[in-house]
């Protein structure tokens, strides 16, 4: 499957699930995704990709963990930047529905 690759400065200045803008002033919150060994990203490593969801219209911005880094040693392969915890359990509910519905992911988390 191909992504295109967004700008940092892009995804990292917006929520994925609502887009509104995110600053450093906010407490961000980061939801965090394990893969399904199906899907390679590797070569999408360290960059954000929009990607499509099967049960969503409209697209969502996630970060490919570098290999090596923390989260990634810590389970995640994508990271999604939410603005909130109410935008954190939306497109965590949307995530579950998408272990089932696409192969993309193995297991969702918020935290
Ligand atoms: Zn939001």
């Amino acid at each position: 499957m191909e992504y295109s690759i967004i700008p940092d400065e892009e995804a990292l200045s917006k929520c994925a699930w609502c887009q509104s803008q995110i600053n450093d002033q906010m407490e961000v919150l980061g939801l965090g995704a394990k893969l399904n060994p199906d899907a390679d990203l590797s070569e999408y490593e360290s960059h954000c990709i929009q990607i499509s969801l099967v049960s969503e219209e409209k697209p969502v911005y996630m970060m490919v963990t570098a290999q090596g880094s923390e989260a990634r040693n810590y389970g995640n392969d994508g990271m999604f930047l939410i603005c909130s915890e109410r935008c954190g359990k939306k497109l965590k509910s949307v995530l579950e529905k998408e272990i089932s519905l696409g192969k993309m992911f193995e297991t969702v988390r918020l935290g």
